[in-house]
């Protein structure tokens, strides 16, 4: 493209909050066959929050070591915890020693117990038996909802349940897109039922959903689908997503998101309206036109 239409482009881009880092990633927008969209913070507000809390067994009053397990942690999912704790006046304590368990959730010393909060999977490493919980997470995950054990020296105790609201213009941001031929892909941290729900929520069909994935592995999804021949959009928000932004054809941070994904990503989407993603491409095929 010509350097004045790349400009002209650019700047259309910009007045929709669009920012391209560089004529480069105009140039290449128009290129995207696949798109590969985070589920948390991107597709999602990001703004979890606890619907319910089911005791399984022991004392109510105990939730609050679990809360206090959450206090060190970064996570959004922690922050819900810790703000409905708050709310209802539960006692948050400093845990003596945390630990993150990376995609799996947290383990802390509170008060001389042992806490564990997180996945089926985090339990069943440490031996916690969880099948008095299975049918309600399933419940809970079938709603669209993440479903979180929390167990105090090796007994299951609590199960959280927690929303994320599904910003309201993603729905048809993925129609247009596949509208226009592109191939939209979810990947996710969160487990296979909840994930799944949440796509189908959205018409995005259930082999295009990449759950359960580590932080270390987001990037080699973003590969899987290069390798099979598709230049690749990846858009994102985390800390997590910035290697596989950085792998992706084009890399896409949403502008609300953290600064770490904002300067690993080619483009930012200021609003974090997804609509943008389906007018970048069709800025850049129109662009590329100009100068033909
Ligand atoms: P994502 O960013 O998609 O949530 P993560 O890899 O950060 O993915 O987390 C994966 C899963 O691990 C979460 O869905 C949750 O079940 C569990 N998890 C992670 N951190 C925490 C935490 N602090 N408290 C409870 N659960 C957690
Ligand atoms: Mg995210």
């Amino acid at each position: 493209a010509t350097p004045t239409s790349i400009m002209v482009g650019s700047g259309r881009g910009a007045e929709q909050g669009i920012l391209f880092k560089g004529g480069e990633y105009l140039e290449g927008t128009q290129a995207i066959e696949a798109v590969l969209l985070d589920k948390t913070g991107t597709i999602t507000e990001g703004k979890p929050r606890v619907t319910d809390v089911l005791t399984l067994s022991g004392k109510e009053e105990d939730f609050s070591l679990v809360a206090s397990a959450e206090k060190r942690s970064e996570h959004p999912l922690a922050e819900a915890v810790i703000a409905y704790a708050t709310e209802r006046e539960i006692t948050v304590i400093d845990p003596a020693s945390f630990e993150a368990v990376s995609g799996h959730g947290v383990f802390a010393k509170v008060d001389g117990y042992d806490v564990y909060v997180g996945t089926r999977k985090l339990m069943n490493e440490r031996g916690i038996n969880i099948s008095d919980a299975e049918d309600q997470m399933k419940n809970f995950e079938q709603e669209g909802k993440t479903a979180v054990l929390a167990a105090i020296d090796g007994e299951v105790r609590f199960l959280i349940a927690i929303a994320d609201t599904v910003k309201q213009t993603s729905k048809q941001a993925i129609k247009d897109l596949q509208g226009i031929g592109i191939e939209v892909y979810m990947m996710t941290g969160d487990n296979t039922l909840t994930a799944k729900a949440v796509a189908k929520e959205l018409d995005i069909p259930n082999n295009h959903v990449f759950a359960e994935v580590l932080p270390e592995h987001k990037a080699g999804k973003v590969k899987e689908l290069q390798n099979i021949g598709k230049k690749v959009a990846m858009v994102g928000d985390g800390i997590n997503d910035a290697p596989a932004l950085a792998t992706a054809d084009i890399g896409m941070a949403i502008g609300t998101g953290t600064d770490v994904a904002i300067e690993a990503a080619d483009v930012t989407l200021v609003g974090g309206d997804l609509s943008n993603i389906s007018h970048a491409i069709r800025l850049s095929k129109k662009t590329m036109r100009n100068i033909r």
